[in-house]
């Protein structure tokens, strides 16, 4: 897991595809993969990888010969989604990316300029769709800023539970109902149980979003065999942006003893775009420097690499716009600003406590780190928290306000790596707007 810098992130390589050298989320030095195809269209989904603003065809690339010296299979190009190229793993991935940035860069053969040129689709032309066939979705709470923030909430003299520093929490969610970026999310039904009232079954009046960061396993394990912390880095093709939609009131009437269920299930939104490890290698930072007295972690959990790289610097921002802010033509206000280095447990750790009771992990499943906040009050990453449970509102620049969120509000995340010596890169967005459940 030490971060490997290569010609791929210098940063005075140019593309010749000109929109990739303005300041934006995919320079060459990024090269995320999704999947897409010509928007109006009813043609097989086909991996691609974003630069400037256009789509790399890979599918085409393969079958034109440009990936031949490459040794990622041309199936693994060809399929409808990323798993396939997921399971391969390194150094697959990494050979595939340094031979797309040589495909890319501005001192390409003019020859091979042209091949390429004819696999690229401007990104307003593409429809963007779900990046793999995601087999199971786990949701983690990495974020002790944010789970002190929520514990105080309900225990103000004890917020954090007695196993926060032990073990990296999480939940099983939904893969079903997990969508792409651009897709309404209706306000879901549910029951809830509003002071001392009985409890009633109806539309949630207290929608959430949850600002997170998911990843996708690459090779995944046999059942019965965990990952080991060294390794766990090779089983993680990439990150996105997550958008948990939670339903506060739901969720605080069901919760107990089990967890999350349908506050939870009815809808989880995903960035397009899967930026590689690879990619992010410039933006690595230390693991998240405990408190004296703090408890190591525990042997599986503890790695000196994971500890000195195990963090990522990737600025984290959500967004806001109302239906009434959309009519007065005001743009999104942002609601927060946060960076994933504050996260208490790393992916590593992550994956690998998930893996240690022998639970499989397999290509396209989908890790997410949980909500995503900070020390400071501008980085709590959901309106639970910013909110304190709805009684400060916050102020819009409409004049409106928001305890939680309203039906024609559209929720925007935003993430991006910015480093001194290297170019930006940016995950892209995870848009969502909350439509009417009725
Ligand atoms: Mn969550």
């Amino acid at each position: 897991m030490r971060p490997i810098l290569d010609r791929t992130h210098d940063a005075a390589a140019k593309s010749w595809v000109e929109t990739a050298n303005l300041p934006g989320d995919f320079p060459i030095q990024n090269l995320p993969f999704g999947v897409f195809r010509p928007r109006g269209s009813t043609a097989a989904p086909r991996v691609g990888v974003a630069i400037g603003s256009f789509v790399l065809d890979l599918a085409g690339c393969a079958k034109d010969g440009l990936l031949n010296a490459t040794p990622v299979p041309a199936k693994a190009c060809e399929a409808p989604t990323l798993n396939a190229l997921m399971a391969l793993g390194e150094p697959h991935w990494w050979v595939l990316r340094n031979r797309l940035h040589d495909l890319l860069r501005s001192d390409a053969e003019a020859a091979i300029r042209r091949r390429v040129e004819a696999h690229l689709l401007p990104l307003a032309q593409a429809e963007l769709l779900a990046p793999a066939v995601i087999g199971d979705y786990t949701d983690f709470y990495a974020s002790i800023h944010h789970a002190t923030n929520v514990g105080s909430l309900f225990r103000p003299d004890n917020p954090l539970l007695p196993n926060y520093k032990y073990v990296p929490i999480g939940y099983h969610g939904r893969a079903s109902s997990i969508v792409v970026s651009g897709t309404p999310v209706r306000r879901p039904c549910g029951q809830r149980k509003p002071g001392e009232q009985p409890p009633q079954f109806g539309e949630s009046r207290q929608l959430d979003y949850e600002l997170e960061l998911g990843f996708f396993v690459g090779p995944g394990n046999t059942q019965g065999t965990p990952v080991p912390i060294a390794s766990a880095e090779a089983h993680i093709f990439g990150v996105c942006l997550v958008n948990d939609w939670s339903a506060r009131d739901i969720q605080a009437w069901e919760y107990q003893p089990l967890g999350p269920f349908l506050a939870k299930s009815f809808a989880t939104s995903l960035s397009p775009w899967v930026v590689t490890l690879d990619a992010l290698a410039p933006f690595r930072t230390g693991a998240y420097r405990r408190a004296a007295g703090d408890p190591p972690p525990l042997p599986y959990l503890s790695h000196a690499d994971d500890e000195q790289y195990g963090g990522f610097d990737i600025t984290l921002e959500v967004f806001l716009r109302s239906q009434k802010m959309r009519e007065q033509n005001l743009p999104a206000a942002r609601l927060s600003q946060g960076s994933f280095r504050e996260m208490y447990w790393t992916l590593a750790q992550m994956l690998t406590h998930h893996a240690s009771n022998g639970c499989n992990l397999r290509p396209g499943d989908l890790l997410a780190s949980g909500t995503v906040s900070g020390a400071a009050a501008e980085s709590r990453g959901c309106l639970l928290e910013l909110t304190r449970r709805g009684a400060e509102p916050l102020p819009l620049p409409s004049g409106e306000t928001r305890s939680f969120l309203e039906d024609g509000d559209e929720v925007v995340l935003r993430g991006y790596c910015e480093r001194e010596g290297f170019v930006r890169i940016g995950l892209g967005e995870c848009s969502g707007q909350v439509i009417s459940g009725g």
